[in-house]
């Protein structure tokens, strides 16, 4: 079984992220980028398969700027086999490469691999859009498990089990398909060193994306980014009486 991992580079999920002056997007100025953490979880689950005998090669490709063969290189540490980066100067967060035309170049190179699994994010923490694993079943018809918290394979078929509110939902997909991450299915390792040194030999291919041939021109204008305002303190009550007074009249909540 071969397996083809999309793995997105993102800002870092421990970076306080600075809005632009101009409000028009994020400050990504020497800031830590790293592997968006569900495409790890994804990829980790790959590794697992392969360690069980279930897959035989694991494909990780990213559609990002040329600094994103390292977050390939760190897939590979990882134990992906190769990586494939489709490299645009499109900015990776807002007005970049919008999640439909991610999609539609994953189409394009999974009709170049043909993978019998793909297993990714199921969302980007960057842009929080939750969408391309989604629209990629849709392009190509496959069906989709989304918010996996436990994969087992069975043949051609594979069980998915879904964290869904009040309890666990478990569904069961024909391959080829399409499942996405979520936060529990697995704890991701740690590349170790000598790993970290095998996948800087493994085979990285870099398309451009103009030779992909997909229209990737964003279909959504953001028309401005703003900080959360800043939380106000917060005050102690002496009572309750005094709590369901100050609900009542200041905030007027109740
Ligand atoms: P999103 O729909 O943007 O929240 O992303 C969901 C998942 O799609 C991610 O976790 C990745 O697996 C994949 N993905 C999104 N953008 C990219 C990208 N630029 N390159 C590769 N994979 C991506």
């Amino acid at each position: 079984m071969k397996i083809l991992v999309p793995v997105k580079r993102v800002i870092d999920y421990n970076v306080k992220v600075r809005v632009k002056s101009d409000h028009s997007g994020i400050d990504l100025a020497n800031v830590k980028m790293s592997l968006n953490p569900f495409d790890e979880i994804a990829i980790e689950e790959a590794v697992r398969l392969k360690e069980a005998g279930i897959a035989s090669e694991i494909v990780v490709v990213s559609i990002g700027p040329e600094k994103a063969q390292e977050q390939l290189r760190t897939a590979m540490a990882i134990g992906a086999d190769r990586g494939i980066l489709i490299q645009t100067d499109a900015p990776l967060d807002i007005g970049g490469v919008e999640p439909l035309a991610v999609a539609k170049i994953l189409k394009a190179v999974i009709g170049q691999e043909s993978p019998n699994l793909v297993i990714m994010g199921k969302q980007s923490i960057d842009d929080d859009s939750n969408q391309t694993g989604q629209m990629l079943a849709s392009l190509l018809d496959w069906p989709q498990a989304t918010f996996a918290s436990k994969i087992e394979m069975q043949g051609q078929y594979a069980s998915i089990t879904r964290e869904i509110d009040g309890g666990l939902e478990v569904i069961k997909i024909g391959l080829p398909g399409i499942i996405t991450t979520d936060l529990r299915l697995n704890e991701p390792r740690y590349a170790s060193l000598p790993n970290i040194m095998k996948a800087k030999k493994k085979p990285l291919d870099i398309i451009k994306i103009e030779d992909v041939g997909i229209d990737v021109t964003p279909r959504l204008k953001v028309t401005s980014v703003s900080e959360p305002p800043t939380r106000k303190g917060g005050g102690k009550v002496s009572s309750v009486d005094e709590l369901i007074d100050k609900l009542k009249n200041e905030a007027k909540v109740i």
